[in-house]
Protein backbone atom coordinates (compact mmCIF):
# COMPACT_ATOMS: atom_id res chain seq x y z
CA UNK A 1 0.00 0.00 0.00
CA UNK A 2 1.70 3.59 -0.74
CA UNK A 3 1.23 6.66 1.45
CA UNK A 4 -1.43 8.55 -0.84
CA UNK A 5 -3.81 5.22 -0.89
CA UNK A 6 -3.48 5.04 2.54
CA UNK A 7 -4.62 8.78 3.55
CA UNK A 8 -6.79 8.57 0.87
CA UNK A 9 -8.80 5.29 2.73
CA UNK A 10 -7.93 6.99 5.99
CA UNK A 11 -10.05 10.35 4.98
CA UNK A 12 -12.75 8.04 3.83
CA UNK A 13 -13.69 6.31 6.96
CA UNK A 14 -13.12 9.02 9.22
CA UNK A 15 -15.61 10.96 7.15
CA UNK A 16 -17.99 7.51 7.91
CA UNK A 17 -16.86 7.37 11.46
CA UNK A 18 -17.99 10.79 12.38
CA UNK A 19 -21.22 10.96 9.90
CA UNK A 20 -21.73 7.28 12.29
CA UNK A 21 -20.84 8.48 15.47
CA UNK A 22 -23.06 12.11 14.98
CA UNK A 23 -25.94 10.34 13.30
CA UNK A 24 -26.18 8.19 16.79
CA UNK A 25 -25.11 11.23 19.35
CA UNK A 26 -27.54 13.30 18.58
CA UNK A 27 -30.86 10.48 18.28
CA UNK A 28 -30.81 10.04 14.51
CA UNK A 29 -30.07 6.39 14.27
CA UNK A 30 -30.57 3.67 17.21
CA UNK A 31 -28.00 1.27 16.66
CA UNK A 32 -24.58 1.85 15.81
CA UNK A 33 -22.45 0.48 13.04
CA UNK A 34 -19.21 1.75 14.20
CA UNK A 35 -17.64 -2.25 13.87
CA UNK A 36 -19.07 -2.33 10.18
CA UNK A 37 -17.18 0.26 8.87
CA UNK A 38 -14.10 -0.76 10.76
CA UNK A 39 -14.24 -3.85 8.73
CA UNK A 40 -14.81 -1.92 5.53
CA UNK A 41 -11.62 -0.38 6.00
CA UNK A 42 -9.72 -3.65 6.77
CA UNK A 43 -6.80 -2.76 4.59
CA UNK A 44 -5.69 0.31 7.37
CA UNK A 45 -4.85 -2.33 10.12
CA UNK A 46 -2.72 -4.15 7.84
CA UNK A 47 1.15 -4.82 8.47
CA UNK A 48 1.38 -2.80 4.94
CA UNK A 49 -0.27 0.04 6.17
CA UNK A 50 1.75 0.05 9.51
CA UNK A 51 4.39 -0.11 7.20
CA UNK A 52 3.73 3.17 4.69
CA UNK A 53 3.32 5.03 7.56
CA UNK A 54 6.58 4.50 9.28
CA UNK A 55 8.03 4.89 5.64
CA UNK A 56 6.62 8.04 5.49
CA UNK A 57 8.39 9.61 8.63
CA UNK A 58 5.51 11.32 10.07
CA UNK A 59 4.46 10.26 13.95
CA UNK A 60 1.15 11.44 13.77
CA UNK A 61 0.58 8.62 11.07
CA UNK A 62 1.68 5.64 12.98
CA UNK A 63 0.13 6.99 16.27
CA UNK A 64 -2.80 6.96 13.95
CA UNK A 65 -2.81 3.23 12.74
CA UNK A 66 -1.27 2.12 15.96
CA UNK A 67 -4.69 3.65 17.14
CA UNK A 68 -6.93 2.37 14.67
CA UNK A 69 -5.54 -0.84 15.67
CA UNK A 70 -6.22 -0.92 18.85
CA UNK A 71 -9.62 0.67 18.37
CA UNK A 72 -10.55 -2.37 16.89
CA UNK A 73 -9.00 -4.83 19.38
CA UNK A 74 -10.87 -3.33 22.14
CA UNK A 75 -14.04 -2.21 19.64
CA UNK A 76 -16.49 -5.33 21.29
CA UNK A 77 -15.37 -4.70 25.07
CA UNK A 78 -16.17 -1.00 24.54
CA UNK A 79 -19.64 -1.43 23.23
CA UNK A 80 -20.13 -4.33 25.90
CA UNK A 81 -19.01 -1.09 28.59
CA UNK A 82 -21.62 1.34 26.92
CA UNK A 83 -24.41 -1.22 26.86
CA UNK A 84 -23.71 -2.34 30.74
CA UNK A 85 -23.98 1.62 30.98
CA UNK A 86 -26.99 2.16 29.39
CA UNK A 87 -28.86 -0.61 30.88
CA UNK A 88 -27.77 -0.35 34.41
CA UNK A 89 -29.76 1.02 37.54
CA UNK A 90 -28.40 2.18 40.58
CA UNK A 91 -30.25 1.35 43.79
CA UNK A 92 -29.61 3.19 47.40
CA UNK A 93 -32.20 3.17 49.53
CA UNK A 94 -35.48 3.04 47.88
CA UNK A 95 -34.22 5.23 45.18
CA UNK A 96 -33.52 3.50 41.51
CA UNK A 97 -31.18 5.75 39.62
CA UNK A 98 -30.37 4.62 35.70
CA UNK A 99 -26.65 5.10 35.68
CA UNK A 100 -25.85 7.31 33.48
CA UNK A 101 -28.13 9.61 35.54
CA UNK A 102 -26.10 9.50 38.23
CA UNK A 103 -24.03 12.73 37.87
CA UNK A 104 -26.76 14.64 37.31
CA UNK A 105 -28.67 13.32 40.45
CA UNK A 106 -25.52 14.03 42.58
CA UNK A 107 -25.07 17.44 40.88
CA UNK A 108 -28.46 18.69 42.17
CA UNK A 109 -28.88 16.53 45.45
CA UNK A 110 -28.74 18.46 48.07
CA UNK A 111 -29.30 15.85 51.46
CA UNK A 112 -25.55 15.08 51.53
CA UNK A 113 -26.74 11.41 53.08
CA UNK A 114 -28.40 10.74 49.86
CA UNK A 115 -25.44 11.65 47.57
CA UNK A 116 -23.36 9.89 49.59
CA UNK A 117 -25.47 6.46 49.86
CA UNK A 118 -26.32 7.07 45.94
CA UNK A 119 -22.51 7.22 45.01
CA UNK A 120 -21.95 4.37 47.28
CA UNK A 121 -24.07 2.24 45.85
CA UNK A 122 -22.50 3.11 41.98
CA UNK A 123 -18.88 2.73 43.35
CA UNK A 124 -19.82 -0.77 44.43
CA UNK A 125 -21.76 -1.44 41.01
CA UNK A 126 -18.32 0.20 39.01
CA UNK A 127 -16.38 -2.80 41.09
CA UNK A 128 -17.61 -5.50 39.42
CA UNK A 129 -18.93 -5.64 35.42
CA UNK A 130 -16.93 -2.57 34.54
CA UNK A 131 -13.86 -3.11 36.41
CA UNK A 132 -13.68 -6.71 34.53
CA UNK A 133 -14.11 -5.26 31.46
CA UNK A 134 -11.63 -2.53 31.63
CA UNK A 135 -9.41 -4.59 32.84
CA UNK A 136 -9.49 -6.72 29.93
CA UNK A 137 -9.25 -4.12 27.39
CA UNK A 138 -6.00 -2.59 29.10
CA UNK A 139 -4.75 -6.11 28.96
CA UNK A 140 -5.04 -5.83 25.03
CA UNK A 141 -3.87 -2.30 25.00
CA UNK A 142 -0.91 -3.07 26.77
CA UNK A 143 -0.25 -6.12 24.84
CA UNK A 144 -0.67 -4.49 21.28
CA UNK A 145 1.61 -2.05 22.34
CA UNK A 146 4.58 -4.41 23.34
CA UNK A 147 4.27 -6.92 20.23
CA UNK A 148 4.55 -3.98 17.80
CA UNK A 149 7.62 -3.39 19.67
CA UNK A 150 7.45 -0.41 21.35
CA UNK A 151 8.74 -2.17 24.89
CA UNK A 152 6.39 -1.35 28.03
CA UNK A 153 2.99 0.85 27.43
CA UNK A 154 4.26 3.73 29.00
CA UNK A 155 7.39 4.20 26.75
CA UNK A 156 5.18 2.98 23.88
CA UNK A 157 2.62 5.51 24.30
CA UNK A 158 5.11 8.25 24.69
CA UNK A 159 6.79 7.38 21.73
CA UNK A 160 3.71 6.96 19.97
CA UNK A 161 2.54 10.79 20.98
CA UNK A 162 5.77 12.11 21.33
CA UNK A 163 5.05 13.48 24.85
CA UNK A 164 6.96 12.62 27.42
CA UNK A 165 4.26 11.17 29.68
CA UNK A 166 6.68 10.79 33.00
CA UNK A 167 8.20 14.00 32.91
CA UNK A 168 4.91 15.59 32.01
CA UNK A 169 3.64 14.04 35.71
CA UNK A 170 6.18 15.08 37.34
CA UNK A 171 5.62 18.65 36.33
CA UNK A 172 1.95 17.98 37.56
CA UNK A 173 3.47 16.84 40.60
CA UNK A 174 5.08 19.89 41.49
CA UNK A 175 2.31 21.85 40.18
CA UNK A 176 0.40 19.64 43.01
CA UNK A 177 3.00 21.14 45.45
CA UNK A 178 3.23 24.53 44.14
CA UNK A 179 -0.87 25.04 44.29
CA UNK A 180 -1.93 22.89 47.70
CA UNK A 181 -1.87 25.84 50.17
CA UNK A 182 -3.54 27.50 47.62
CA UNK A 183 -6.07 25.14 47.12
CA UNK A 184 -6.59 24.19 50.53
CA UNK A 185 -7.57 27.63 51.93
CA UNK A 186 -9.75 28.09 49.01
CA UNK A 187 -11.39 25.16 49.16
CA UNK A 188 -11.95 25.23 53.14
CA UNK A 189 -13.81 28.43 52.63
CA UNK A 190 -16.27 27.38 49.98
CA UNK A 191 -16.82 24.02 51.65
CA UNK A 192 -17.70 26.11 55.17
CA UNK A 193 -20.15 27.94 52.89
CA UNK A 194 -21.60 25.62 50.33
CA UNK A 195 -21.63 21.97 52.51
CA UNK A 196 -21.03 23.35 56.58
CA UNK A 197 -18.35 20.14 56.54
CA UNK A 198 -14.68 20.82 56.96
CA UNK A 199 -12.04 19.53 54.12
CA UNK A 200 -11.22 16.58 56.19
CA UNK A 201 -14.57 15.24 55.55
CA UNK A 202 -15.30 15.69 51.60
CA UNK A 203 -15.62 12.86 50.31
CA UNK A 204 -16.31 12.66 46.01
CA UNK A 205 -19.99 12.14 46.16
CA UNK A 206 -19.63 15.74 47.10
CA UNK A 207 -17.94 17.01 44.11
CA UNK A 208 -20.63 17.88 41.75
CA UNK A 209 -22.44 19.92 44.39
CA UNK A 210 -20.16 21.84 46.07
CA UNK A 211 -18.99 23.61 42.48
CA UNK A 212 -23.05 23.57 41.48
CA UNK A 213 -23.09 27.48 41.17
CA UNK A 214 -27.02 26.62 41.31
CA UNK A 215 -28.59 30.15 42.23
CA UNK A 216 -26.69 31.60 39.00
CA UNK A 217 -28.51 29.42 36.66
CA UNK A 218 -30.98 32.61 35.79
CA UNK A 219 -27.84 34.27 34.60
CA UNK A 220 -27.19 31.78 32.12
CA UNK A 221 -30.81 31.55 30.43
CA UNK A 222 -30.79 28.54 27.98
CA UNK A 223 -32.76 30.68 25.61
CA UNK A 224 -30.09 33.23 25.09
CA UNK A 225 -27.44 30.96 24.76
CA UNK A 226 -26.49 30.41 21.08
CA UNK A 227 -27.77 33.92 20.39
CA UNK A 228 -24.76 35.30 23.30
CA UNK A 229 -22.16 32.47 21.35
CA UNK A 230 -23.15 34.06 18.31
CA UNK A 231 -22.91 37.56 19.07
CA UNK A 232 -19.66 37.32 21.23
CA UNK A 233 -18.05 35.75 18.29
CA UNK A 234 -18.99 38.57 16.07
CA UNK A 235 -18.00 41.32 18.42
CA UNK A 236 -14.64 39.28 17.86
CA UNK A 237 -14.99 39.82 13.78
CA UNK A 238 -16.00 35.92 13.45
CA UNK A 239 -18.85 33.53 12.86
CA UNK A 240 -20.03 31.57 15.05
CA UNK A 241 -21.52 29.37 11.80
CA UNK A 242 -18.38 29.86 9.91
CA UNK A 243 -20.03 30.33 6.61
CA UNK A 244 -22.43 27.81 7.11
CA UNK A 245 -19.17 24.78 7.87
CA UNK A 246 -20.38 24.79 11.39
CA UNK A 247 -24.39 23.53 11.75
CA UNK A 248 -26.07 23.67 15.15
CA UNK A 249 -28.14 20.45 16.05
CA UNK A 250 -30.14 21.86 18.88
CA UNK A 251 -33.54 20.16 18.13
CA UNK A 252 -34.83 18.01 20.78
CA UNK A 253 -34.76 13.94 20.36
CA UNK A 254 -35.55 11.55 23.17
CA UNK A 255 -32.08 9.37 22.11
CA UNK A 256 -30.53 12.41 21.76
CA UNK A 257 -26.91 12.51 24.15
CA UNK A 258 -27.49 15.19 26.80
CA UNK A 259 -23.55 16.25 26.86
CA UNK A 260 -22.91 18.57 24.34
CA UNK A 261 -20.51 17.34 21.72
CA UNK A 262 -19.01 18.31 18.64
CA UNK A 263 -17.60 15.93 15.59
CA UNK A 264 -16.35 16.76 12.14
CA UNK A 265 -17.72 14.30 8.94
CA UNK A 266 -15.91 16.80 6.65
CA UNK A 267 -12.31 18.79 7.87
CA UNK A 268 -13.02 22.00 7.12
CA UNK A 269 -16.61 21.43 5.24
CA UNK A 270 -18.98 19.82 7.68
CA UNK A 271 -18.78 20.21 11.58
CA UNK A 272 -21.77 19.68 13.60
CA UNK A 273 -22.08 20.81 17.22
CA UNK A 274 -24.98 18.56 18.94
CA UNK A 275 -26.30 20.48 22.05
CA UNK A 276 -29.52 19.52 24.56
CA UNK A 277 -28.82 22.43 26.78
CA UNK A 278 -31.24 23.06 29.70
CA UNK A 279 -29.16 26.58 30.68
CA UNK A 280 -27.03 27.55 33.59
CA UNK A 281 -23.44 27.97 33.97
CA UNK A 282 -21.92 24.82 33.32
CA UNK A 283 -23.90 24.71 29.68
CA UNK A 284 -22.83 28.07 28.53
CA UNK A 285 -19.32 26.88 29.47
CA UNK A 286 -19.98 23.48 27.61
CA UNK A 287 -21.44 25.10 24.68
CA UNK A 288 -18.19 27.56 24.47
CA UNK A 289 -15.59 24.65 24.79
CA UNK A 290 -17.46 22.20 22.11
CA UNK A 291 -17.50 25.77 19.98
CA UNK A 292 -13.81 25.88 20.42
CA UNK A 293 -13.39 22.59 18.78
CA UNK A 294 -16.02 23.35 15.83
CA UNK A 295 -14.03 26.58 15.09
CA UNK A 296 -11.14 24.99 15.10
CA UNK A 297 -11.85 21.90 12.56
CA UNK A 298 -13.83 24.68 10.44
CA UNK A 299 -10.82 27.13 10.39
CA UNK A 300 -8.45 24.87 9.20
CA UNK A 301 -6.97 25.61 5.72
CA UNK A 302 -8.45 23.57 3.11
CA UNK A 303 -5.63 22.95 1.67
CA UNK A 304 -3.69 21.35 4.31
CA UNK A 305 -2.71 17.73 4.12
CA UNK A 306 -5.07 14.69 6.01
CA UNK A 307 -2.89 14.59 8.73
CA UNK A 308 -2.86 18.23 9.69
CA UNK A 309 -6.58 18.52 9.53
CA UNK A 310 -7.80 15.27 11.11
CA UNK A 311 -4.56 14.27 12.70
CA UNK A 312 -1.92 15.68 15.63
CA UNK A 313 -1.53 16.51 18.90
CA UNK A 314 -5.48 16.78 20.21
CA UNK A 315 -4.00 19.06 23.10
CA UNK A 316 -4.05 21.83 20.61
CA UNK A 317 -7.71 21.38 19.79
CA UNK A 318 -8.57 20.47 23.55
CA UNK A 319 -6.24 23.95 24.07
CA UNK A 320 -8.34 26.22 21.67
CA UNK A 321 -11.51 24.21 23.04
CA UNK A 322 -10.26 25.62 26.60
CA UNK A 323 -9.01 29.06 25.67
CA UNK A 324 -13.21 29.72 24.16
CA UNK A 325 -14.44 27.62 27.75
CA UNK A 326 -12.45 29.95 30.02
CA UNK A 327 -14.04 33.02 28.35
CA UNK A 328 -16.60 31.79 30.89
CA UNK A 329 -14.58 32.37 33.90
CA UNK A 330 -13.40 35.40 32.76
CA UNK A 331 -14.72 38.57 35.00
CA UNK A 332 -14.88 41.01 31.88
CA UNK A 333 -16.55 38.42 30.00
CA UNK A 334 -19.05 37.81 32.51
CA UNK A 335 -19.68 41.57 33.21
CA UNK A 336 -20.39 41.97 29.31
CA UNK A 337 -22.51 39.27 28.41
CA UNK A 338 -24.53 38.26 31.29
CA UNK A 339 -26.89 40.07 33.53
CA UNK A 340 -24.95 39.81 36.77
CA UNK A 341 -23.56 43.00 38.67
CA UNK A 342 -20.10 43.02 39.92
CA UNK A 343 -20.35 41.53 43.43
CA UNK A 344 -22.27 38.67 41.84
CA UNK A 345 -19.31 38.16 39.34
CA UNK A 346 -16.67 38.37 42.03
CA UNK A 347 -18.47 35.45 43.95
CA UNK A 348 -19.51 32.82 41.32
CA UNK A 349 -15.81 33.59 39.58
CA UNK A 350 -14.40 32.41 43.22
CA UNK A 351 -16.34 29.18 43.08
CA UNK A 352 -15.22 29.00 39.05
CA UNK A 353 -11.77 28.92 40.21
CA UNK A 354 -11.63 26.57 42.92
CA UNK A 355 -13.19 24.42 41.14
CA UNK A 356 -10.63 25.28 38.09
CA UNK A 357 -8.01 24.36 40.94
CA UNK A 358 -9.55 21.11 41.71
CA UNK A 359 -10.13 20.22 38.38
CA UNK A 360 -5.92 20.28 37.33
CA UNK A 361 -4.86 18.70 40.27
CA UNK A 362 -7.40 16.40 39.40
CA UNK A 363 -6.07 16.00 36.00
CA UNK A 364 -2.12 16.06 37.30
CA UNK A 365 -2.99 13.31 39.92
CA UNK A 366 -4.78 11.01 37.88
CA UNK A 367 -1.64 10.97 35.38
CA UNK A 368 0.58 10.41 37.81
CA UNK A 369 -2.01 7.84 39.39
CA UNK A 370 -1.87 5.77 35.45
CA UNK A 371 1.48 6.47 34.88
CA UNK A 372 1.72 3.78 37.75
CA UNK A 373 -0.88 1.73 36.94
CA UNK A 374 0.15 1.02 33.37
CA UNK A 375 3.47 0.15 34.80
CA UNK A 376 3.20 -1.99 37.32
CA UNK A 377 0.39 -4.20 36.26
CA UNK A 378 -3.18 -3.66 36.94
CA UNK A 379 -5.14 -5.76 39.23
CA UNK A 380 -4.00 -3.78 42.64
CA UNK A 381 -4.43 -0.49 41.54
CA UNK A 382 -7.49 0.50 44.28
CA UNK A 383 -5.25 1.87 46.89
CA UNK A 384 -2.69 4.13 44.85
CA UNK A 385 -5.47 5.51 43.20
CA UNK A 386 -7.69 6.65 46.21
CA UNK A 387 -4.96 7.57 47.76
CA UNK A 388 -3.48 9.99 45.31
CA UNK A 389 -6.96 11.26 44.15
CA UNK A 390 -7.76 11.72 47.44
CA UNK A 391 -4.19 13.84 48.78
CA UNK A 392 -4.44 16.16 45.53
CA UNK A 393 -7.99 17.16 45.67
CA UNK A 394 -8.71 16.76 49.52
CA UNK A 395 -12.28 14.84 48.63
CA UNK A 396 -12.32 11.61 50.04
CA UNK A 397 -11.74 8.91 46.62
CA UNK A 398 -12.90 5.41 47.02
CA UNK A 399 -11.28 2.25 45.58
CA UNK A 400 -14.10 1.38 43.18
CA UNK A 401 -13.42 3.76 40.13
CA UNK A 402 -9.69 2.78 40.01
CA UNK A 403 -9.83 0.82 36.48
CA UNK A 404 -13.40 3.22 35.12
CA UNK A 405 -11.58 6.79 35.61
CA UNK A 406 -8.58 6.43 33.51
CA UNK A 407 -8.63 8.02 29.67
CA UNK A 408 -7.78 5.54 27.20
CA UNK A 409 -4.60 6.74 25.76
CA UNK A 410 -3.21 8.66 28.43
CA UNK A 411 -5.98 11.42 27.02
CA UNK A 412 -5.35 12.82 30.44
CA UNK A 413 -1.93 14.23 29.62
CA UNK A 414 -3.38 15.94 26.40
CA UNK A 415 -5.72 17.77 28.97
CA UNK A 416 -3.22 18.29 30.78
CA UNK A 417 -1.03 20.22 28.09
CA UNK A 418 -4.28 22.04 26.97
CA UNK A 419 -4.46 23.97 30.09
CA UNK A 420 -0.79 24.43 29.59
CA UNK A 421 -1.30 25.87 26.21
CA UNK A 422 -4.34 27.74 26.89
CA UNK A 423 -3.32 30.01 29.65
CA UNK A 424 -0.31 30.56 27.34
CA UNK A 425 -2.11 31.26 24.49
CA UNK A 426 -4.94 33.65 26.68
CA UNK A 427 -2.02 35.21 28.96
CA UNK A 428 -0.31 36.61 24.92
CA UNK A 429 -3.48 37.43 23.78
CA UNK A 430 -4.25 39.97 26.98
CA UNK A 431 -0.94 41.21 26.44
CA UNK A 432 -1.30 41.94 22.54
CA UNK A 433 -4.71 42.98 22.52
CA UNK A 434 -5.83 43.91 26.19
CA UNK A 435 -7.70 41.95 28.83
CA UNK A 436 -11.13 42.49 26.37
CA UNK A 437 -9.14 40.55 23.84
CA UNK A 438 -12.63 38.25 23.18
CA UNK A 439 -14.44 41.48 21.03
CA UNK A 440 -11.35 42.42 19.60
CA UNK A 441 -11.70 41.87 15.83
CA UNK A 442 -7.39 42.23 15.58
CA UNK A 443 -7.57 39.18 17.87
CA UNK A 444 -10.29 37.27 16.11
CA UNK A 445 -7.69 37.56 12.82
CA UNK A 446 -5.06 36.50 15.14
CA UNK A 447 -6.49 33.61 16.28
CA UNK A 448 -8.04 32.13 13.38
CA UNK A 449 -4.97 32.25 12.04
CA UNK A 450 -3.36 29.91 14.65
CA UNK A 451 -6.59 27.96 14.25
CA UNK A 452 -5.89 27.39 9.97
CA UNK A 453 -3.09 25.27 10.85
CA UNK A 454 -5.28 22.48 12.06
CA UNK A 455 -2.39 19.98 13.99
CA UNK A 456 0.34 20.62 12.36
CA UNK A 457 2.30 21.54 15.29
CA UNK A 458 1.65 20.27 18.53
CA UNK A 459 1.05 21.93 21.57
CA UNK A 460 4.59 22.50 22.90
CA UNK A 461 5.96 23.83 19.25
CA UNK A 462 2.78 25.98 19.26
CA UNK A 463 3.26 27.43 22.43
CA UNK A 464 6.94 28.37 21.80
CA UNK A 465 6.16 29.96 18.84
CA UNK A 466 3.30 32.05 20.10
CA UNK A 467 4.56 32.72 23.48
CA UNK A 468 8.45 32.51 23.00
CA UNK A 469 8.57 30.07 25.67
CA UNK A 470 7.86 26.33 26.42
CA UNK A 471 4.67 25.06 27.15
CA UNK A 472 4.36 24.33 31.09
CA UNK A 473 2.09 24.72 34.13
CA UNK A 474 3.94 28.14 34.55
CA UNK A 475 1.18 30.52 33.23
CA UNK A 476 -1.46 28.25 34.86
CA UNK A 477 -0.38 28.63 37.85
CA UNK A 478 0.30 32.26 38.00
CA UNK A 479 -3.33 32.99 36.66
CA UNK A 480 -4.80 30.96 39.72
CA UNK A 481 -2.44 32.86 42.11
CA UNK A 482 -3.79 36.01 41.05
CA UNK A 483 -7.05 35.29 40.60
CA UNK A 484 -7.59 33.28 43.92
CA UNK A 485 -5.27 35.02 46.53
ZN1 LIG B 1 -12.81 18.95 24.34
Amino acid sequence: MNLARLLELGEAMHQELGREYYLTGAGLKAQPAFQAIYDRYGALVSDEALDAARASGAAPLVEWIVGIRIGRLVASLEEDQLRWEQEAVVRAGDRQVPYLRVPIELANEPDRANRLALDDARGRMVAGEVTRLRRERFGLEHDAVERLGYGDYVSGSSALMEVNLPALARAGEAFLSASEALYRDALARLAKRRLGVPVGQLERADVAWAFRVKEYDAAFPLGELIETAVRQMREMGMDAHQAGRVRFDTEERPAKQPRAFCVPIRVPEEVYLVLRPRGGHSDYRTLWHELGHAIHFASVDQGRSFADRWLGDNSVTEGFAMLWDHLTLDPTWLGRYTGLRAAEVRDLRVELLVHELYSVRRYAAKLAYEIVLHGTGLPTGGPEYAGRLTEATLFRYGEDDYLQDVDPGFYAARYLRAWQLEAAVSAELTRRFDVDWFRNPRAGVFVQHLMSRGQADPADRLAQEVTGAPLSFGPLLSRLEADLQ
